[in-house]
């Protein structure tokens, strides 16, 4: 079939078509979840790999839709990325993220637990970075308490409105974590351009650490050996993402992560079920 008419009117193929109306529908969920504040976190334990002690909770948003109950993260954030409604999902997710946190510190009877949230890049404006800090003090909590991880995406756009809204969230104290360590390219030299607190070591490699072929797990655990070995020069603390078993968990320990998080621990939890945990 041609995909174009002689009179210039486009015929779309099926699959088009479908994709088309998958993408109205995601438009339409998140407009809807940005009225009637539905974006919300579920709480990840990251967890001390020696003392398996919780010290803190990754944030992850979640939509949800009033019909179609927990929708996950792949499947709007990129389109709610290139729209710019990122921004209002962040800071419905921010403020119950802060608010979970002072309700599993209650629970714990310890205020030193920590909190993390995911930036991408067009969220990192002074406007969303005064809003934070307005929050924070709103919920009492100081900022040394929050992790904002970053993926690479940030750098590339190298602009001076991110560059300005990271120095501001470090004036302020919070922490600063690169995510997904080593899957983009030249992630080395973002370690150079910015001054980083914690690396994200990327669940790939993780995984890699129990390949049934030994050798390839073997070179998992030599690549991870590195990463470590790096960020020690460069003072980060590491987290192991995507644990799933006892024997990532006892790897990446021996290695010298001091963090793990993953399926092995507990998945993405409601607040309801964290405050089970802690
Ligand atoms: P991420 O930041 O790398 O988050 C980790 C993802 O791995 C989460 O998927 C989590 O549920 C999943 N995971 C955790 N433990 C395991 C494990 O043991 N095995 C496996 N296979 N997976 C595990 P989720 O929640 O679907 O989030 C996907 C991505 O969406 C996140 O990846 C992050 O890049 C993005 N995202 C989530 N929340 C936000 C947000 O508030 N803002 C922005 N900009 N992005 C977000
Ligand atoms: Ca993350
Ligand atoms: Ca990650
Ligand atoms: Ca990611």
């Amino acid at each position: 079939r041609k995909a174009e008419g002689g009179n210039g009117i486009r015929v779309f193929e099926p699959q088009m078509l479908a994709s088309r109306k998958k993408r109205t529908e995601t438009e339409a969920d998140i407009l809807r979840g940005v009225e009637e504040n539905l974006f919300e976190p579920s709480f990840q334990p990251i967890t001390c790999l020696a003392s398996g002690q919780i010290i803190g909770f990754e944030a992850l948003m979640r939509l949800n839709h009033p019909e179609k109950g927990l929708i996950p993260p792949g499947e709007f954030i990129a389109v709610a990325e290139e729209t710019k409604w990122i921004d209002h999902a962040g800071r419905q997710l921010f403020s119950k993220a802060l608010s979970g946190l002072c309700a599993l510190s209650r629970k714990r009877g310890d205020d030193r637990l920590h909190i993390t949230v995911n930036l991408s890049p067009v969220q990192l404006t002074p406007d969303k970075v005064a809003f934070m800090e307005r929050e924070l003090a709103a919920y009492g909590i100081d900022a040394s308490r929050l992790t904002v991880e970053i993926t690479e995406a940030v750098f590339m756009e190298d602009n001076d409105r991110i560059s300005e809204s990271l120095r501001r969230l470090k004036e302020m104290g919070c922490r600063i974590a690169l995510d997904d360590f080593g899957t983009g390219y030249s992630s080395l030299a973002y370690l150079t351009r910015f001054h980083v607190d914690t690396i994200k070591i990327d669940q790939t490699f993780t995984k890699g650490l129990t390949h049934s072929d030994p050798a390839l797990a073997a070179r998992s655990r030599r690549l991870i050996e590195g990463i470590v070995a790096i960020a020690r020069k460069m003072d980060c603390t590491m987290v192991a993402e995507g644990v799933e078993d006892e024997e990532q968990s006892l790897q990446v320990l021996t290695i010298g992560v001091q963090y793990g998080q993953g399926y092995l621990f507990a998945p993405p939890l409601p607040l309801h079920e964290a405050l089970k945990r802690v």
